[in-house]
């Protein structure tokens, strides 16, 4: 059959690895291929509406916009043809033979890093067409392009090494994709068999799906529905179709609304968050439709990027049919859209989580980020945002989360802040000087722990009303309690820090007794416009030159037995005592994780010990 234009390819070598890995995965769920195939159908015939919408020819205009679907047992074959835009022989090569989607290169080096199984990542990282190769031992592809230049053409391959493509005149525009199914992949081949697979995975694809000549799926616009009219299958399936999801759905929100504008809305959120496991960000999974015909599918500016997880339908009366992406973003429609819908999910997730606690809870630590992400940059929404937050707190039991509200109610009478500190994990937070004081009080502190946090408590700045302080900072003010035990008394403690002053230099911006400590003889505390640890950290991984001396403000706890042994010494032996005052300086500036350099440290520490044994 060959005619003179056949030629033979080669696959990249990546498409290699990739047919070698979805071949020969584990993969039970095989049957997923005929959802991505029809979904590449669909997707083709979705772009050919917008090309005749655009462009002034389109070649075999009229076609019926429909799925056809072919079975034959005999001959072990499946079947699935569309009249969408259709491939022409550059297209071929490049659309079924190389990686020319960034979603297969991502798919492959997530299985090569090892991040999960070929099986759960298909048709979420797009290597949709490939999956036939599951169950086939040879694809055709019969294609016939949209532009009036095109030629009718056959791809063939075993899915081993390459393919051929070769003239095959008489086809209609659009691809016919025909499976030779593998002898033990018969079960494709029946009827029965793919119509259950069509009822499955692609009831709402948006065109007619023919059996063997019958139709099959509903084609039905499920948020346009009325809510008492759906099933909970109903929406879990639409869930799995429209976000191309394996998970079930965590949260939904279908409403409607006639003003400010006509809206019609069914959007998820998944329980799964791909972006946890390292795949990257992931694109916008809200479509944008204008009466039930699909405008975009990952439109820019829809919703906020932080709500780039949330996946479904949004579809608008209001739209005109010709928005194009470049003029989407600008769209003072598209912007209306976005306030309204982002209210409305911000809206749905504060309600949840008063309904379901511990549900909402589960769901916050694996969507964490994308809250936090949306507090730093969407401004509009950051009020409503704070409510969403979740994070550990002194009084509350290590593992336990609670919200700002939570703080709120349990502050006391007449607390007009919020405390928290940032650090790498609860334990450190616990036994941290910081915390000393406002355990021994009964005031209760935020814990946040995630790399992130800081930069996102200094961004949200207060909680209704009330201010967010982090108690690394000097300046924290604190009623007086009276600690029993003997202290120092105001002479010996201004004596001791005016020689703390001069023995430390300008490393301590100033030296004073306080009310904070309990138990540990000194702190030092940062600047209320300083640097923390952690950001200090972040700027050093990003600039390695970045040098910046830490200055603190010591505080000095004048009931310590260390520090008023130290005020006795310092008279009587005076290079003890200074020995001693530059350890203790350095022993707190490892508690606060700001000692950068502690080569002096210890070599300090061994004199002092060699003293200390005679
Ligand atoms: P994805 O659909 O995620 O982009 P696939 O591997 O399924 O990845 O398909 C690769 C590309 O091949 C598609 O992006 C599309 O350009 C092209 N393609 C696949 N099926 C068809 C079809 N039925 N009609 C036109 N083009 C198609």
């Amino acid at each position: 059959m060959s005619g003179p234009t056949k030629e033979t390819h080669l696959f990249q070598a990546e498409i290699r690895q990739l047919l070698d890995l979805v071949v020969h995965s584990l993969y039970t769920d095989k049957e997923i291929f005929l959802r991505e195939l029809i979904s590449n159908a669909s997707d083709a015939m979705e772009k050919l509406r917008h090309l005749e919408a655009t462009e002034k020819a389109v070649h075999d205009p009229g076609l019926p916009m429909e799925i056809h679907l072919t079975t034959d047992e005999a001959a072990r074959t499946l079947t699935i043809a569309d009249h969408g835009m259709g491939m022409t022989r550059e297209e071929l090569v490049k659309n079924l033979g190389t990686i020319a989607h960034s979603g297969t290169k991502v798919f492959l080096e997530a299985i090569k890093a090892g991040k999960g199984s070929p099986g759960t990542m298909i048709g979420q990282f797009g290597v949709g067409f490939y999956s036939a190769f599951m169950v086939t031992d040879e694809v055709q592809v019969y294609s016939r392009s949209w532009r009036a230049d095109g030629e009718d053409l056959r791809w063939t391959s075993d899915g081993v090494s390459g393919y051929e493509i070769e003239e095959a005149p008489g086809q209609s525009r659009g691809v016919r994709v025909v499976l030779h199914l593998k002898e033990d992949q018969a079960e494709y081949a029946r009827e029965a068999r793919v119509k259950g697979l069509i009822e499955t995975y692609s009831n709402f694809v948006g065109f007619p799906i023919f059996l063997n000549g019958t139709r099959i799926n509903e084609v039905e616009a499920l948020w346009l529905k009325n809510k008492s009219e759906i099933t909970e299958e109903q929406y879990q399936a639409f869930y799995k179709f429209a976000g191309k999801a394996f998970d079930e759905p965590a949260y939904r929100l279908h409403f409607s609304a006639d003003a400010p504008l006509a809206i019609n809305a069914l959007v998820f959120a998944p329980s799964e968050n791909p972006e946890r496991l390292g795949f990257g960000k992931v694109a916008g999974g809200v479509a944008l439709y204008c009466r039930k015909v699909l405008i975009e599918a990952s439109p820019v500016g829809l919703l906020p990027e932080w709500l780039r997880f949330m996946k479904g339908v949004v579809d608008s009366a209001d739209l005109p049919l010709n928005i194009s992406r470049e003029t989407m973003q600008d769209s003072a429609l598209v912007r209306k859209l976005n306030n309204v819908i982002s209210k409305r999910v911000i809206k749905m997730f504060e309600k949840e989580a008063a309904a379901d606690p511990a549900k909402y809870r589960g769901f916050y630590r694996k969507f964490d980020r994308f809250f936090k992400e949306g507090v730093a940059t969407d401004y509009a929404n950051r009020e409503a945002l704070a409510k969403l937050l979740r994070f550990e707190s002194s009084l509350a039991e290590a593992g336990s989360l609670c919200g700002f509200a939570d703080y709120v109610s349990r502050a006391k009478e007449g607390q007009q802040e919020i405390y928290y500190l940032v650090g790498p994990n609860r334990e450190s937070l616990d036994s941290s000087p910081y915390v000393e004081a406002f355990k021994a009080r009964g005031i209760e502190v935020v814990y946040f722990t995630d790399m992130v946090d800081e930069y996102v408590v200094e961004s949200l700045g207060e909680f209704d009303g009330k201010k967010l302080v982090s108690i690394r900072h000097a300046g924290v003010a604190m009623e007086d309690q009276a600690v029993p035990g003997e202290t120092l008394d105001e002479e010996q403690t201004a004596a001791l820090c005016q020689f703390l002053k001069a023995e430390l230099g300008d490393r301590v911006l100033s030296v004073a007794s306080g009310k904070r400590l309990v138990a540990s003889p000194v702190i030092a505390l940062v600047p209320a416009d300083g640097m923390s640890p952690q950001m200090r950290q972040m700027m050093r991984a990003m600039d390695e030159s970045f040098k910046d001396e830490v200055k603190v403000e010591l505080e000095i706890n004048p009931r310590h037995p260390l520090v008023r042994k130290l005020a006795a010494a310092h008279a009587t032996q005076p290079d003890l005592a200074k020995l001693v005052a530059r350890q203790l300086f350095d022993n707190a500036l490892i508690a606060a994780g700001l000692l950068e350099d502690a080569r002096e440290t210890v070599n300090r520490m061994n004199t002092l010990m060699e003293k200390a044994l005679g």
